[in-house]
């Protein structure tokens, strides 16, 4: 773990929201925010790891929830000239970048994410330079400016395929920012890998000791893990993936209880998709001794129907990017999409 990391993101960690259950006034909330979502011909895309109220919003909207990858995908391919865009700041710029023509509204502007926070694109540019002819991958969870200089954007449901391509034609790597989803990447694709040194310290957190004790406590159970953790957790995984494949594999499994090593939110949609099972969190350890999230995204949690319905109505919080970063951004996602639909 790196103090320097810890010391670029601490400054800026919300203070964690757990809510529970539904709002009291959700419903009422959320009928007010279906009305002004036709009226303004706007979809509401939401993440996985947002509250359940707005996920479900989402859903009876006619919107989507999703991974990073295929909320950039809805959003391109919605004729909504709208899109209202519940998750973290990389997300918001992601649908901009790829519907430059579309408005593109957040409920707040603050909420980042520890990856994005921690690839400052100053300090990534000397980086690149410092290591002349390698390709450079950057993790979707990375600011526009970071994306206009790779080679290629991924999501963590491709990474370890688009890897294994480029070093099939003897390509090395510069991956960023993600350390321990390119140490995964790396072992599992045999590529000259070299990382970046950040980490999502929501999936950081989760530790392989308190794993292990529910794993004694239900035998039974399926190990879910995100690669986002590091290796000693990815280690006791029965299955490793993105949100959605993690999601795919509790639907398609046999067994009827998980130990779940990634954001809570994905609680909502497991339970919704699978009704029988039963989900379990895996355990975690505040990362590095300061940072205690609890699985919960600090910043993911900053979206809520209140500020949602604000944005709507005011049209604030716009995502608003130069004309050149969307131009060079537009190529590395591009090609990610393309590398996804033939692969
Ligand atoms: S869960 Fe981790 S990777 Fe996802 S937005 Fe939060 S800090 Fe970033």
């Amino acid at each position: 773990m790196s103090q320097n990391f810890l010391h670029k993101i601490e400054k800026h960690l919300p203070a964690p929201v757990r809510r529970t259950g539904e709002q009291p006034d959700s419903a009422k909330l959320s009928a007010e925010i279906k009305k002004l979502l036709k009226e303004k011909n706007a979809a509401l895309i939401a993440h996985y790891y947002t509250d359940s109220d707005v996920q479900r919003l989402a859903e009876e909207s006619g919107g989507f929830i999703g991974d990073s990858l295929e909320m950039a995908r809805f959003g391109a391919e919605s004729p909504a000239q709208t899109l209202v865009v519940a998750g973290v700041k990389f997300m918001g710029e992601t649908a901009k970048i790829l519907s430059p023509q579309k408005t593109v509204l957040m409920p707040d502007l603050k909420a980042e994410c520890s990856l994005d926070l921690g690839c400052e694109p100053a300090e990534f540019k000397k980086f690149i330079e410092a290591n002349p002819g390698r390709t450079v991958v950057v993790y979707a969870n990375t600011s526009a400016e970071v994306k206009a200089m790779a080679d290629w954007v991924v999501t963590s449901s491709m990474a370890v395929d688009l890897i294994k391509h480029l070093t099939s034609r003897g390509e090395k790597i510069i991956w960023a920012p993600d350390r321990y989803l390119g140490d995964y990447i790396a072992r599992q694709s045999g590529g000259d890998v070299l990382l970046w040194d950040a980490c999502c310290v929501v999936h950081a957190e989760f530790d392989a000791t308190r794993i292990s004790e529910l794993q004694e406590r239900y035998p039974e159970a399926e190990v879910l893990v995100h690669p986002e953790a590091k290796a000693d957790v990815i280690a006791l995984a029965n299955v490793v993936g993105s949100t959605s494949q993690l999601l795919k594999a509790a639907q398609q499994s046999s067994a009827q209880k998980f130990i779940v090593a990634t954001e809570t939110g994905i609680f909502y949609k497991m339970q919704q998709a699978c009704p029988g099972k039963k989900f379990i969190a895996a355990g975690t350890e505040p990362y590095g001794g300061k940072v205690d999230c609890e699985a919960n995204c600090p910043w993911m949690k900053m979206n809520g129907l209140e500020n949602l319905l604000e944005a709507l109505k005011t049209g604030n919080n716009q995502i608003n990017l130069a004309a050149d970063i969307i131009e060079k951004a537009m190529l590395p996602l591009t090609r990610m999409l393309e590398f996804r639909k033939k692969n």
